[in-house]
């Protein structure tokens, strides 16, 4: 093995401690990479790679500049990478041999902090997940704003379900997690995957878990807690006691109905547009933003919380100017929580403490604003502000209007904060009056008028007299200093002495502004769990408001929710199409009684079925989350579950087959779905043969119709299916209106009660020109399948598979059989009592 230098020696060592990251090593101003690390790095960061004599072998490096590091550490994390900054510990020029060195940070994508590299409307969730013998607990945490939560879920499926669109950018496991439970992690959370094996929780973080009642729990977020502290390194002071999140008194949404619902996340591009949550969010606060993704993916289950929420945005709506009001005082609002987190982590700038300041100076106008409703409702959203003065004032007094970025160059402390601070500042500015003096004197004395006092960073004060005036220097009296090209520079014993009080003052006034500084950043400390408090109601608020202006805007009506089962909503609209409509969109009515369970919906492709069926999930989901929905009357049941199994979301990611899926996701909800549940079904069936499908199809009605009872929409291509509405009592047949219009099809898009018509798919057809011929046999076809096909509802009942095995044999193909068997028939060896026979067999 080749002997490589002691600093290459000490950076394997430190590589070998931290496999899974590139290695940051700080040389001088720069951070190194090497080996490997080099040779992925270079490709990653599109940076050079070069050589480095390693002691005999040359060895692969690159290495990013130290003051723009960020850059390359965030376009790494994007990618999913961790990054170990190792930095150096000791003073080199105090070191004998190689510099000591020390790993001070891992930067992973759970864990960042840094403001530029985190999206501000976004929760950045590093979660950690543990099996028990028949449960789950998962526990996660936003460091940048100090939450901090665990729920203990049935499956491993639901435990995906609850991580995605946290969203989760990091999962910590145990090394003997399931392989396969680990890989679909990866491939549905697109997560970077961590391990840990320990869970104590020190001593002086015991606080945190206070409120958990359960040891297991403890020990889940102990796991991520153990991995946090470890790759941090750091104060994790702001960290707030953990919360249990009872997933049982929220609606359920399994990861399929969030993605085709499209409330956070479009299906084709996985950006916001075209969301639910881009029609809801108005808010104007970053705490704002992410509570409004809080809420939306945990609709409420509590009827009471529910109308609660109703009846504040009904009241923020009804006040229409102090709405207005409201929303100005909150853009002044800066984002609380993260600049807490900032606080614990002690990066806080002098800039930062004057976002929190202009913040909380928003706090007593918002208060007063408040206090203009005449509702208890909206009072108590803002709770006791007074306690915020304290914070206000404090910085109000010490930090100065426009800091610098840096808080060890001064500027940052205002006068008559500090009396010392202030002496300093006198001594110093005294210094500059006094300057400005000697230069009026010295020119008096020598009797040259451009003669001039100045300063630079290198020479300190000087007199400075130009070449042709220098006869008139008195030389026992001006040292000199420098020359320049036309000048010369000079220093007195007088302006000697002075220079080193102004400098002194200098000096001692910006080291005393850094600890001044360092002492407000330390008392803001205590503060921490007041300010995380008011970003809570301050984000409140805000969705509050959000919600009434929304639906202001678009026209939203406040929904009644009952206990009996009854869907009754008047010309609904879908919140997300009719925005993106050209024409107008046609409003439908949503009419299931507590005695109907399914409305089977039928109409040919592109007339409407699946925005229709979404629509009513959007709207449930909408209402349950406290905001009003696109109607112009609605009762809604209070859903416990949405399943949904809507149109070409084929299953990508794990590579299962349409058809699979689609019976997965049957199978999940004729499994878990309850009386409460809202079923959306469209084209179930379709990803297998035409028989097969709607054999299956209808098991899955009746079965859904029998056991279940779930509100459930049913879109189908089976017409034959509608004859069940006979049959089963709870189910209702609905269907898309079409017309024909001057030998064209249109679809108005409009719901009404019946089946519908099933010849349209023919007429589609001649409107694409198909030729006549095809057209006629189509059909002709049509009409003989209609007269054949008739399903008896008893009989289909009982015997659907054989039925359907008849029916498979168009009359076409009996003819071909027949005469083939004619053919087939070898007559010289029959009697002719065998041909009558066979005659009357045929
Ligand atoms: P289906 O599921 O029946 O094939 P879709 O629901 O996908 O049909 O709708 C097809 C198109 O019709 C959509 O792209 C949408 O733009 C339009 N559409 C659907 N419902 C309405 C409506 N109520 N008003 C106006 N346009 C609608």
């Amino acid at each position: 093995m080749a002997k490589y230098t002691p600093m290459i020696e000490q950076y394997l060592k430190i590589k070998d401690a931290n496999k899974d990251a590139f290695l940051f090593f700080r040389l001088g101003d720069f951070y190194e990479l090497f080996f490997d690390d080099a040779l992925k790095a270079a490709k990653v960061l599109e940076i050079t790679l070069t050589q480095r004599d390693a002691g005999g072998e040359k060895i692969p490096m690159c290495g990013v500049p130290f003051h723009s590091a960020e850059n390359y550490i965030k376009t790494l994390i994007d990618k999913g990478y961790k990054v170990a900054i190792c930095e150096q510990v000791e003073d080199p020029q105090a070191s004998k041999g190689v510099v000591k060195r020390e790993v001070v940070q891992i930067v992973t994508p759970g864990t960042i902090m840094e403001g530029n590299m985190l999206d501000e409307a976004q929760n950045n969730f590093i979660a950690s997940i543990t099996a028990y013998t028949d449960y789950y607990v998962i526990a996660y945490i936003d460091l940048s704003t100090g939450e901090c939560f665990v729920s203990s879920i049935n499956s491993f499926k639901d435990v995906l379900s609850e991580l995605y669109n946290r969203p989760v950018k990091e999962v910590v496991i145990p090394s003997n997690f399931s392989k396969e439970d680990e890989q679909s992690t990866v491939a549905y959370l697109n997560v970077t995957i961590s391990y840990q094996d320990t869970f104590d929780i020190p001593e002086e973080f015991h606080y945190l878990i206070d409120d958990l009642n359960d040891s297991k729990l403890a020990e889940a977020f102990g796991r991520l807690f153990q991995y946090i502290y470890h790759s941090q390194k750091r104060f994790l002071t702001h960290l707030q006691q953990v919360e249990y999140v009872p997933v049982e008194q929220y609606m359920k949404l399994d990861l399929y109905s969030k993605r085709n619902l499209e409330l956070m996340e479009s299906i084709r591009d996985q950006s916001q547009k075209g969301t639910l949550l881009s029609v809801l969010d108005q808010t104007t606060t970053a705490m704002g933003a992410r509570r409004l993704k809080k809420w939306l993916d945990r609709p409420l289950l509590s009827k009471a919380t529910i109308d609660k929420r109703h009846d504040q945005v009904q009241t923020f709506l009804d006040y229409f100017f102090e709405r207005g009001e409201l929303r100005e005082y909150l853009k002044q609002v800066y984002d609380l929580e993260r600049l807490a987190g900032r606080v614990s982590y002690g990066n806080v700038n002098a800039r930062d403490l004057l976002q929190l300041k202009k913040s909380l100076g928003a706090v007593p106008h918002l208060k007063q604003v408040l206090s203009q409703f005449d509702s208890d409702l909206i009072t108590q959203l803002l709770g006791d502000i007074d306690v915020y003065r304290d914070i206000y004032d404090l910085l109000d007094q010490s930090i100065h209007d426009e800091p610098p970025i840096s808080i060890t160059e001064g500027d940052i402390i205002i006068d008559g904060y500090d009396s010392k601070l202030d002496e300093y500042r006198e001594a110093s500015r005294n210094g500059k009056a006094w300057v400005a003096q000697l230069e009026a004197k010295e020119r008096e004395n020598t009797g040259i008028k451009s003669l001039k006092v100045g300063f630079n960073k290198v020479f300190g004060y000087y007199i400075e007299v130009t070449k042709a005036n220098l006869p008139q220097v008195d030389l026992d009296r001006f040292e000199r200093k420098q020359t320049l090209a036309n000048a010369e520079r000079f220093i007195t014993p007088e302006l000697k002495e002075k220079e080193r009080l102004i400098l002194e003052a200098k000096d001692k006034s910006v080291a005393l502004e850094y600890e001044l500084f360092v002492g407000i950043r330390e008392q803001m400390k205590q503060y921490i769990p007041l300010l995380q408090k008011l970003a809570e109601q301050v984000s409140e608020i805000d969705v509050l408001v959000s919600f009434a202006n929304v639906s202001e805007e678009n026209n939203y009506v406040k929904p009644t929710l009952n206990e009996n089962y009854t869907l009754d909503v008047q010309e609904g609209r879908h919140p997300v199409v009719e925005q993106v409509m050209q024409e107008e969109f046609v409003p439908n009515n949503f009419k299931m009684k507590s005695d109907t369970s399914i409305l089977l919906i039928t109409g040919p492709n592109m007339a409407g079925k699946s925005t229709y069926m979404r629509q009513l999930g959007l709207m449930a989901v909408m209402a349950q989350i406290g905001c009003f929905i696109p109607a112009t009357q609605a009762e809604l049941p209070v859903f416990d579950q949405i399943f949904t199994r809507i149109g070409a979301a084929d299953d990508l990611v794990s590579g299962q087959s349409t058809f699979m899926v689609e019976m997965l996701e049957a199978q999940h909800a004729v499994s878990h779905a309850t009386e409460n549940s809202l079923i959306l079904f469209d084209e179930i069936g379709r990803g297998t043969s035409t028989y097969d499908g709607m054999a299956l199809a209808q098991s899955i009605v009746e079965h859904l119709h029998d056991q279940v009872g779930a509100k459930t929409l049913f879109a189908t291509h089976y017409h034959e299916l509608t004859s069940l509405e006979e049959s089963l009592e709870q189910l209702q047949n609905v269907h898309v209106e079409v017309v024909e219009q001057d030998g064209e099809v249109v679809f108005l898009h409009h719901i009404k009660p019946g089946k519908a018509d099933k010849s349209y798919g023919v007429h589609v057809a001649k409107l694409a020109d198909l030729p006549n011929e095809i057209i006629e046999r189509a059909h002709y076809l049509l009409e003989t399948y209609e007269s054949t096909q008739s399903i008896k509802d008893e009989y289909v009942k009982e015997q659907q598979l054989t039925l359907f095995k008849e029916q498979s044999e168009a009359p076409a193909t009996k003819e071909v059989e027949v005469a083939k068997t004619l053919r087939d028939l070898n007559l010289l060896n029959m009697t002719p009592m065998d041909a009558m026979n066979k005659l009357y067999e045929l």
